[in-house]
């Protein structure tokens, strides 16, 4: 089986060129897209199961849960578009009312994932808490208490991996 791994141009001088395992050029990240979705690969990592997060750092493509493939892409964005429909905003602000001191990220999806009863791995649990989350702090219900767990050195990125809030106020979930 050929194989279709996506490389992006490997120097800005070289214009747009992405090439593939299989000897085809492919002029432009459109045309990178639909060479991979043709050949089964997944669309945003072009096969590489990695993603560059930043120009020297790559981390697991999320898109595709790290396999690279097409089918895989599709199934977690299914779940994904699941996971938005499921677990809602009211069951996320019910979970942290509950909760007095400051919370980790991954506790409140253990514990959204149990009173939901959803089984480890079939929906992207985490992900989704996050972003609620998120929202809720950009609405000042909590203020994030964690200190970035990397400062990327000449970028403006920092990443958080199990970030930690704490409640502002008394919720009405
Ligand atoms: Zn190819
Ligand atoms: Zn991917």
């Amino acid at each position: 089986m050929t194989k279709h791994t996506i490389s992006p141009p490997a120097a800005a001088i070289l214009g747009d060129v992405h090439t593939c395992d299989c000897g085809a050029r492919l002029d432009g990240r459109m045309a990178a897209e639909l060479h991979a979705a043709e050949n089964g690969q997944c669309t945003a990592c072009l096969g590489s199961a990695e993603e560059q997060v930043v120009p020297g750092l790559t981390r697991r493509c999320t898109a595709c849960a790290a396999t690279g493939r097409r089918r895989e892409q599709i199934t977690w964005q299914l779940a994904h578009a699941e996971a938005e429909q499921v677990i809602t905003m009211s069951v996320v602000r019910g979970v942290v009312a509950e909760l007095d001191g400051p919370f980790h990220l991954s506790e409140i999806a253990d514990l959204v994932r149990a009173g939901l009863g959803l089984p480890l791995g079939r929906l992207p649990v985490g992900p989704r808490v996050r972003d609620l989350l998120l929202m809720m702090q950009s609405a000042g219900e909590i203020t994030m208490v964690s200190a970035p767990d990397e400062l990327l050195d000449g970028t403006d990125v920092v990443l958080y991996r199990d970030p930690q809030w704490q409640r502002v106020a008394t919720l009405t979930p």
